[in-house]
């Protein structure tokens, strides 16, 4: 007989392996922020994250804010990708940002050798939208799978994916005189796209812009799923067409994992948060117009004299140069001494990087005069903070339209694009009245706002839309 006792160990399979995520960002900060917020989400999901950074960077700007973030989160690597420099052979553009896209897209052979040694073994790509035609081919090359971070709506996603089918192959634009109704264009399962509010670059024949989109738009239809800023409660229409097919059924589901949560990091000039710390609870107009708009000079004179006819308090960040934060010289010289005198007691103009989350965080804000970049829309829905929309170029226009149908900002149709027209201080003064006087704006921005944080928290539907996308990645 045996006098040995036989275990029967418990049956149970290992623990799931965490993937590993490479994280692929475009130009610019608007898209450089959402993908390092996604970054740090999924490192406190205990994934492996690698961030490529291009190089050289479009702005010294853009290489301080990832070194900032890289120090206070040390578990993200990083991987250099040198682009190859790219000069447009006709440039119908001089736009940095998009001859950036084009460098990145072609250099992106580039990548694959580079990714296809890293350890742990890569799970998936995910790239920004402006990086997304590369870096399909390069998740192809590796046989992984690909994921689309969208840096704008879901109703301009959906744009954006049906462009192909919108453009003529010879001029590669929009023949709009082909349209049924010239003044909107029609896609199936979504409201209506007024002409007027598409980027006028769509428009013109073989522009860089509408063949980096194109490009962008079948990488698309690639991809395993499209990861966006949004949440279902604040644009539920979009989402469920898409989701459910009516848009086109072979297009990966949109994936709504916001709204984004701010890391806290920014090194910004605090001195405009001392100022509204010093102010009434919703007192004070916030303008700002993004890092990459920069107002006419005389735009500038008359949104001056608009902020003042108001009798509003205000902060106004002010900008002159595109490229990021990279912006010199005096705010005097833009806006004259004379405003600043006048206006000292009750506005504070400043030229620089502040910190935009945390200033509409703040209870003094009341209304917030916003170019209607998706990251800005986003931040200040999750705030309750009414808008003031007042889009100036490419998908902007599309934004402002979700901001006014969920009626939580007004626009005024008629401002145009940026330099089209001068809007004047009087119009200007009297929508930020409204703005600011509007009860049923503010609740709604209430609610949306409650609508956020349900999303954002554990077991919302953000949390979910994440837990299920890095479960998906581990078999
Ligand atoms: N931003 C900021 N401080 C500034 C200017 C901009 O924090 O002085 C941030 C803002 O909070 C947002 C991003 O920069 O997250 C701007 O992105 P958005 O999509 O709104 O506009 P874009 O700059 O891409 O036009």
């Amino acid at each position: 007989m045996s006098t040995t006792t036989n275990y029967i160990l418990p049956l149970s399979s290992p623990p799931p392996l965490s993937p590993h995520v490479a994280l692929l960002p475009s130009a610019g900060m608007g898209h450089l922020t959402p993908i390092l917020l996604l970054a740090a989400m999924l490192a406190s999901h205990n994934c492996h994250v690698t961030l490529i950074t291009a190089q050289p960077p479009l702005s010294t700007a853009k290489s301080t804010h990832i070194s900032t973030f890289l120090i206070s989160h040390p578990t993200i690597n990083t991987l250099n990708f040198h682009i190859i420099p790219y000069t447009p052979p006709d440039p119908t553009t001089t736009d940095p940002f998009f001859v950036q896209y084009e460098a990145m897209n072609r250099s992106v052979h580039l990548l694959s050798p580079l990714l296809s040694s890293t350890s742990p073994p890569l799970s998936t790509i995910i790239s920004d939208i402006g990086a997304c035609a590369g870096a399909c081919h390069v998740a192809d090359d590796l046989g992984l799978p690909h994921y689309i971070l969208s840096t704008t709506s879901a109703r301009f996603t959906s744009f954006v994916s049906h462009l192909p089918s919108l453009i003529q192959p010879h001029t590669t634009s929009i023949n709009i005189a082909e349209t049924r109704d010239q003044n909107q264009i029609l896609i199936p399962g979504l409201a209506p796209f007024e002409t007027s509010t598409i980027p006028p670059p769509f428009l013109i024949p073989n522009h860089i812009f509408t063949n980096t989109v194109v490009s962008s738009s079948l990488a698309l239809r690639k991809a395993k799923g499209i990861l966006i800023n949004t949440f279902h409660a604040f644009e539920h229409e979009t989402l469920e067409a898409v989701n459910g097919g009516k848009l086109n059924p072979d297009l990966p589901p949109f994936l709504p994992i916001g709204p984004l949560e701010p890391h806290g990091l920014e090194v910004a000039d605090s001195r405009p948060l001392l100022w509204l710390d010093q102010q009434p609870p919703k007192s004070v107009v916030f303008v700002s117009f993004g890092n990459r708009t920069a107002l006419l000079k005389e735009q500038i004179t008359e949104l001056g004299k608009g902020l003042e006819g108001s009798g509003y308090k205000f902060l106004w960040v002010l900008k002159s140069k595109i490229v990021d934060k990279e912006d010199i010289g005096e705010v005097e010289e833009l806006v004259g001494d004379s405003f600043i005198q006048r206006t000292k007691d009750r506005g504070v103009v400043v030229k620089g990087w502040v910190d935009q989350e945390k200033i509409l965080t703040h209870p003094s804000i009341g209304c917030f005069i916003s170019h209607c970049g998706w990251n800005s829309v986003v931040e200040a829905v999750a705030r309750g903070v009414p808008m003031l929309a007042w889009p100036q170029i490419g998908d902007q226009k599309v934004n402002a339209g979700v901001v006014e149908t969920v009626g939580i900002g007004v626009w005024d149709k008629g401002w145009g694009w940026l330099g089209e027209k001068v809007v004047k201080g009087e119009e200007i003064a009297e929508k930020v009245t409204t703005v600011m006087t509007d009860s049923k704006l503010r609740e709604n921005a209430r609610k949306l706002r409650e609508e956020a944080k349900g999303a954002v928290k554990v077991g919302g539907s953000c949390d979910k839309v994440l837990r299920e996308i890095i479960s998906n990645l581990q078999h």
